[in-house]
């Protein structure tokens, strides 16, 4: 457990300092704004998408460590991906961060992004953490903001590879 915690931590500020794919694309195909108004978390994701495969995709904007860390990494993990294993990501991080997949005991694709399922006993963290996912589903579908807090709360709602 100690060990697991200080991983976490060692990520988050490794991935605050140097995080990786900062900026905006310049010939993205797919953009997204995620807003976490609880927080005040406020990212920008701009994705290069070629028929089914992610070719590139960057982050930028005002966000928490989590937020960031979980952003920074995200992009580092799909990036090469196609559109459905990206898809299949951003379900199986909600489900982690929600408390819903037990990565430990459950056949998952996360891998290294297993760091983050301590957010799940961190309630007020987990918008942070899943904001930049739930941008990339929205970016991957062509719409233009997401919030955490809208109407059809992402947290809640279903999200389906396609
Ligand atoms: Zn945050």
């Amino acid at each position: 457990m100690a060990d697991s915690r200080n991983l976490y931590q060692e990520v988050i500020l490794d991935h605050n300092k140097k995080p990786r794919n900062f900026g905006a694309l310049a010939d993205a195909t797919h953009k997204s704004e995620g807003l976490n108004p609880l927080c005040g978390d406020h990212i920008y994701l701009s994705l290069k998408v070629s028929g089914a495969n992610i070719e590139a995709v960057q982050f930028e904007g005002e966000s928490c460590a989590i937020c960031k860390a979980s952003a920074s990494m995200m992009t580092t993990v799909v990036k090469g991906k196609t559109r459905d294993d990206a898809e299949q990501l951003v379900n199986e991080f909600r489900d982690m961060v929600i408390g819903k997949l037990d990565t430990a005991a459950q056949p998952h694709h996360l891998g290294r992004l297993t760091v983050f399922a301590g957010v799940r006993d961190l309630p007020t963290r987990v918008k942070c953490a899943i904001l930049p996912w739930h941008t990339l589903h929205a970016a991957l579908n062509s719409q233009r903001t997401t919030s955490t807090e809208a109407d059809a709360d992402p947290m809640q709602a279903p999200i389906l590879g396609t």
